[in-house]
């Protein structure tokens, strides 16, 4: 206690309590004592009990879909159907996939009529174009559509809301241009040529701004109500931006976002499927759920931010709807149009607001996809919930590409007053571009009008008439489906269990209706549709429905529920991911043995010596399995004397042909030298011991160890180098192989055992080996029967 006292006395400008001193220089009673213990301790337990709290709390609103994604990436295989599983994937009768088989036809040869030119012009070569024509269908169907049925993306010319492609076909457009067309074709192609012309004077100036850059912040900040505005080329672009700048400038890394939520292609943001990285600085919360407002409360002080899309009113907790998913009616949770501010995603989303606001944490309203379509003021003025910043794209552009952040000016910050060096570098090239920001200004011109007002709520109206009447005409034809509509998006949802939903984006395309990529899972329509437009759309939707069900894809009695059919897919893929893998490593085990024959295992004699050595091998593998005493000196001995045998035959008759190993395994055995080398040494090792017993010397070391030793070391460490060069696959392939060949040697090359007796075969081996000795011979032609790695030299010639 006296140094206690010293080391205080030590430090006089901290004045510390008598509490302490005196607990500590024991002046205080037992009593007090116990009690300041007892708040230390309670202390200490409130502080565990907060992070228990936080962390049970967290688990429990977590969305684990990221990290199932992660971990199923690698494990599940994919496979593909054959023709006839294609059309009984449900276990159809014939009949039906008789049928099935003729509608599919009948499309494949209707496409390969329509989009003659189309296919011939698109070739290979855009990579974006193979993901999209890959990830159209459920993946077992892939390979025979992708053959079968070729859809054109070429389009030439667009007249409202048709697009026309280069063979002339025209379609109605529902793709809507990823989100970007909300006004209608004609607008935009007004707005960009008018964008381009306003700026044209300026051509590619940038750094100093044109004057309509100022003209767009003025209007973006009325329509947003907030301080600053970023502008950048891309959503995903803008997406960033606004997470960076929420990190810089609350000091704080973690991001909250929701499930399903996509905020563009940046792996920041995609914790989950699509995404190999673990992004731990993303917690993905559960959308709609209280544990998540009480997680944002418990952890409000790490957050920087909580990011929302509000399209995520659509179809909460889930992605958008693709036809890539489409197995069940399950996979459509959509909710049905209920209008804007009493819609239950505002009300969650109002929650939020106050959990945001309770902890001082700022909420990004991503509404790249939402801004200008959901509403003029977007998903903010949809659901009346004022985010502190809103990211912007697609449509705001006019046409053009572009991203757009708005926040306030305490979160737009990318400098750090009191730390020069503390800086966020967000800033690109082409930002406010004067050709974007001309035609945006013709956008926000339109978008700002009391006309523009007339047409959105018009627009609307016209749809929720058209997705009505639809429905009804739908249900009155039986046909399993119906539009379920987010302002002027909609998605077909599908109302009896069916692999084959998929197949509906197809009919569609026959009927003349453009989709995008994602198929009828989100369909999009522009405020331009009049009512023929819509008339001619229903129409296609009926005929697209009734050939669909006509040729047998919802034939509701064959998978009577959504679990039958998971149980089935679930059979399908465990099969695939659990059992194939070990076939597929048996196939590549053998392919390598074929590929090291035809390399280096084909002349005669060195298949007669491998033969030798090989049953010598194997029974030295017996005598290893069945020695009782462990001494394995003895067939160590001998292995080492038939991998010499093995070895002699391909230095003397056949040396590898490392090129043609390159070639066809990717990998070489080129340091079979240096380790033959090291055997060499062993075997000297083995003639030094015999010398010296010969001289009257006992060698101390077992040699059968050094050699056993040597054998391992060279084994295990090929399998690493070829683990670190290659993968842990292939270095197992190796090893297997290698374990393996023995076995395999021995049925591969049994006929060498006699065919080395015939003079005219051997005779032919040595010259293929020695041509100086044997000037005047003429081969034998041999061919490969191709059965397998034992080439038949007596029925070669
Ligand atoms: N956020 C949302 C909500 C989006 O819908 C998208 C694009 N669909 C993005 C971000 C990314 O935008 P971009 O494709 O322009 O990068």
């Amino acid at each position: 206690m006296k140094s206690l006292e010293k080391l205080f006395a030590m430090a006089p400008e901290f004045t510390i309590p008598p509490m302490v001193t005196n607990f500590f220089t024991s002046t205080l009673n037992t009593n007090e004592k116990r009690a300041m213990v007892i708040a230390a301790v309670a202390l200490i337990f409130a502080w565990f009990a907060a992070i228990l709290y936080r962390n049970v709390v967290t688990s429990l609103a977590r969305s684990y879909v990221p990290f199932m994604a992660r971990l199923l990436a690698p494990i599940l295989r994919s496979y593909s159907y054959d023709e006839e599983e294609f059309f009984k994937a449900d276990g159809a009768d014939l009949s039906t996939q008789k049928k099935r088989k003729a509608g599919f036809r009948k499309l494949a040869s209707s496409f390969n009529r329509k989009y003659v030119k189309s296919r011939e012009a698109m070739g290979k070569g855009l990579s974006d174009l193979r993901f999209t024509n890959t990830n159209r269908v459920p993946f077992p169907f892939q390979k025979i559509v992708q053959d079968t049925l070729k859809v054109g993306s070429l389009v030439v010319s667009t007249n409202g809301p048709e697009v026309q492609d280069v063979d002339g076909n025209w379609a109605i457009d529902l793709s809507g241009s990823y989100g970007v067309n909300v006004a209608g074709n004609e607008m935009y192609k007004k707005w960009m040529g008018n964008g381009c012309h306003k700026t044209a004077d300026l051509g590619p100036v940038l750094g100093p701004l044109h004057p309509v850059v100022i003209e767009n912040v003025k209007m973006l900040q009325e329509i947003t109500g907030l301080d600053e505005v970023s502008f950048h080329m891309s959503g995903t672009e803008a997406v960033m931006c606004a997470i960076r700048l929420a990190r810089f400038n609350r000091k704080r890394r973690k991001i909250v976002q929701f499930n399903g939520a996509y905020h563009g292609w940046w792996d920041g943001v995609q914790p989950g499927p699509g995404n190999e990285r673990s992004v731990p600085d993303v917690i993905t919360l559960k959308d709609m759920n209280p544990l998540s407002l009480a997680t944002i409360r418990a952890r409000g002080a790490e957050l920087a931010a909580v990011i929302v899309n509000p399209f995520q009113a659509f179809h909460p907790n889930s992605p958008p709807p693709s036809d890539l998913v489409l197995m069940s009616n399950k996979a459509r949770k959509t909710d049905a149009g209920i209008s804007a501010l009493n819609h239950p995603y505002a009300v969650w989303l109002r929650k939020l607001r106050e959990a945001c606001d309770e902890n001082d944490v700022p909420l990004i309203f991503d509404e790249v996809y939402s801004g200008f379509r959901l509403s003029r003021g977007g998903g903010a003025a949809y659901f009346g919930v004022k985010p502190d910043m809103i990211v912007y794209g697609k449509t705001l552009g006019g046409g053009m590409p572009v991203g757009v952040v708005c926040g306030k000016e305490k979160l737009m910050r990318r400098f750090d007053p009191l730390h020069p060096l503390r800086v966020a570098y967000v800033i690109g090239t082409f930002s406010a571009h004067p050709s974007v920001m001309g035609s945006m200004n013709e956008f926000l011109q339109w978008v700002t009008t009391p006309e523009s007002q007339k047409i959105y709520e018009d627009g609307q109206r016209s749809f929720d008439e058209f997705a009505a009447s639809t429905n009804e005409a739908l249900a009155l034809a039986g046909m399993p489906l119906k539009i379920t509509n987010l302002a002027t998006v909609f998605t077909f949802e599908f109302t009896c269990p069916s692999r084959y939903h998929w197949m509906f984006q197809y009919y569609l395309r026959d009927q003349g209706v453009n989709l995008a990529w994602v198929g009828t899972g989100r369909c999009i329509v522009s405020l331009d549709f009049t009512k023929e437009h819509y008339k001619k759309l229903q129409d296609r939707i009926m005929a697209a429905a009734k050939r669909m069900a006509a040729d047998g894809f919802w034939s509701a009695e064959i998978v009577s529920s959504n679990a039958r059919q998971a149980a089935r897919m679930a059979k399908e893929l465990a099969f695939h991911s659990a059992i194939m893998p070990f076939k597929s490593f048996y196939d590549k085990v053998m392919e390598q043995k074929e590929i090291d024959h035809h390399a280096s295992h084909s002349h005669l004699i060195n298949q007669f010596l491998h033969f030798i050595s090989s049953s010598i091998f194997i029974w030295c593998y017996v005598e290893v399995m069945v020695s009782k005493t462990g001494d394995w000196s003895w067939p160590v001995e001998l292995g080492l004397i038939s991998l010499l045998v093995r070895q002699a035959g391909h230095y003397v008759f056949e040396p590898p042909c490392h090129d043609a190993e390159q070639a066809m395994l990717g990998f070489d055995t080129r340091a079979k030298v240096k380790i033959c080398l090291l055997y060499g040494g062993v075997f000297s090792a083995f003639l030094g011991r015999w010398m010296a017993r010969q001289s009257g010397y006992e060698t101390a070391v077992r040699l059968t160890d050094v050699w056993l030793l040597a054998t391992l070391l060279i084994v295990f460490g090929r399998v690493a180098v070829l683990w670190r060069r290659y993968s842990f696959a292939v270095s197992m392939h190796w090893w297997l192989k290698f374990m393996t060949d023995p076995f395999t040697d021995l049925p591969a090359y049994w006929r060498s055992c006699y065919q080395v007796f015939s003079p005219r075969l051997l005779k032919d081996a040595f010259a293929k080996s020695f041509p100086k000795w044997f000037p005047n011979h003429v081969p034998i032609p041999i061919e490969d029967l191709g059965n397998g790695w034992g080439v038949d030299h007596a029925k070669a010639h």
